[in-house]
């Protein structure tokens, strides 16, 4: 992830990312920081950036010529222009769920204003976002730059080391996190809760959850009013649980809102990345979930539950091709055996090109690389005959699996000369007890007709619907 920041102040920005995490991420190569002095590029004699307002009122107005010009300065190597992020009171409010969003991006640029702000001109040439760290307001946009650098960097794969993990935490599913406690076991008098010394996994999650719930509804209604709502969706959806594995998941794993919901028509969601996920009790029922959300979905992706919805998609958002897909699922609970001969790992992006050229039907280029940045995808290594003097000394990549976006398991492949070594089924076992340790329910969606990973699923001993879904576009 590169942050490149245009400001009045490059030292406090400078500073501010020195220290402890993202100062030890910006050192290990994890994340890059560019910052640019706006003054450096003003033609003014005396290096001023600012002037009067036209109008008049009070407060100086940073001018658009230094700033377009740095900016230009600062992006002319980007192959495409990059999100670029104007700090304002004015902005749309930061949260947890924009960090997620922004830690996708390669590349971020932030405009930082000073005095009463910048020259709307420029603002509507150059940026894409606006964004506001709340409702007050600061004296220059450097604290606000910091903030969301701080959040977004903490979200990008490698930044936090295993016991400073972000899986669990304040905002996930809406809830804040439960109270949380170290040693001395008492302390003023106080002990520790009984149940986080009993070694009870179950136990401890149910009195976690019920603090969060618990906290939340006394700290933040408007978060647990989402919570409830939520858990409302999930409950209608359970009751056809087969079915909607896949909504479930999404929801229950955050990746994605309630677009429109009815417990007498259905569900409609949205993934954090776009893709349409539909189900209803008929075509009628349907549109009317489409039309209740208020959104145009022409040139959608949708994953729909029932074949008779797809000549409504068809007339309403001129989609084309549909696929049936059979839902694979694992609900025994039970991790799967793992084998020691093989090495499974993670993939970084220097394996894109290797992957893409096993697996491009359904992916770009570019996307797979999103999915390599953000550490979606494992590859199974095996020890080569012969070494070669690659940095995986001795061993090569014989085959890979990832998990797209909407939690789906897939991407799997294994490369001709490996297969029928039980490598595919060593990735997906993998990827399950993976799965199973974040407390998910693994699934994947297969193609119609596609045997070979039918046989596969069962022989893993997932559970495979008899009637399909379809991904329609
Ligand atoms: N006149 C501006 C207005 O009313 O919207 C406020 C200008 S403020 C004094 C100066 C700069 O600080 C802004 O241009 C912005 O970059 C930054 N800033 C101040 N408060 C902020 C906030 N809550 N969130 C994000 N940026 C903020």
């Amino acid at each position: 992830m590169k942050f490149c920041v245009l400001t009045l102040f490059p030292r406090m920005i400078e500073q501010g990312m020195s220290e402890s995490i993202p100062g030890r991420a910006r050192r290990q190569g994890l994340i890059e920081l560019q910052t640019v002095d706006i003054r450096d590029y003003t033609e003014d004699r005396h290096r001023r950036v600012d002037d009067y307002t036209y109008g008049g009122g009070a407060g100086m107005l940073i001018q658009a010529q230094p700033v377009y010009d740095a900016y230009q300065a600062a992006t002319k190597e980007c192959d495409k222009k990059p999100r670029t992020i104007y700090v304002t009171p004015q902005g749309r409010v930061f949260d947890q769920k924009l960090a997620l969003e922004l830690s996708k991006e390669k590349e971020l640029v932030f405009l930082c204003g000073h005095y009463e702000g910048v020259d709307e001109r420029v603002l509507e040439e150059i940026v894409t976002d606006r964004i506001s760290i709340g409702d007050y307001v600061l004296t220059g946009g450097e604290l606000p730059a910091l903030v969301i650098m701080d959040a977004v960097s903490r979200l990008v794969p490698g930044v936090l080391h295993n016991e400073e993990s972000a899986e669990t935490e304040t905002f996930d599913d809406d809830l804040l996190e439960y109270p949380q406690y170290t040693r001395p076991e008492c302390w003023h008098g106080k002990s520790v809760p009984q149940v986080l010394l009993s070694g009870d996994h179950c136990k401890i999650n149910a009195w976690r959850l019920e603090e969060a719930k618990e906290r939340t509804r006394a700290q933040r209604p408007d978060l647990y009013a989402a919570y409830e709502y939520r858990q409302e969706v999930i409950r209608w959806l359970s009751r056809q649980k087969r079915l909607h594995i896949h909504m479930m998941e999404l929801l229950k794993r955050n990746l994605g809102r309630v677009l429109a919901f009815d417990p007498k028509d259905g569900a409609l969601l949205e993934e954090n990345t776009g893709v349409i996920m539909l189900t209803c009790t008929s075509a009628e029922a349907g549109e009317r979930l489409l039309t209740a959300s208020g959104m145009d979905f022409t040139g959608c992706l949708f994953c729909v539950c029932q074949e008779e919805i797809i000549p409504v998609l068809r007339g309403r958002f001129q989609t084309t091709q549909a696929r049936g897909c059979y839902q694979a699922y694992y609900t025994r609970g039970v991790p799967l055996p793992v084998r020691k001969d093989l090495d499974i790992r993670r993939l970084d992006e220097s394996y894109a090109e290797e992957i893409f050229a096993e697996y491009h039907e359904l992916v770009t280029l570019d996307e797979l690389r999103g999915h390599l940045a953000r550490g979606d995808l494992y590859g199974a290594f095996v020890k080569k005959d012969i070494a070669f003097d690659r940095e995986n000394a001795g061993y090569e990549l014989a085959g890979f699996i990832g998990t797209h976006s909407e939690g789906a398991l897939g991407m799997l492949q294994v490369r001709p000369r490996f297969r029928r070594r039980g490598i595919a089924a060593a990735l997906e076992a993998y990827m399950i007890n993976e799965a199973l340790k974040r407390g998910e329910i693994p699934f994947g969606h297969i193609f119609e007709g596609n045997e070979a990973s039918l046989h596969l699923q069962r022989k893993l001993g997932l559970n495979v619907t008899d009637v399909c879904l379809w991904w329609v576009w």
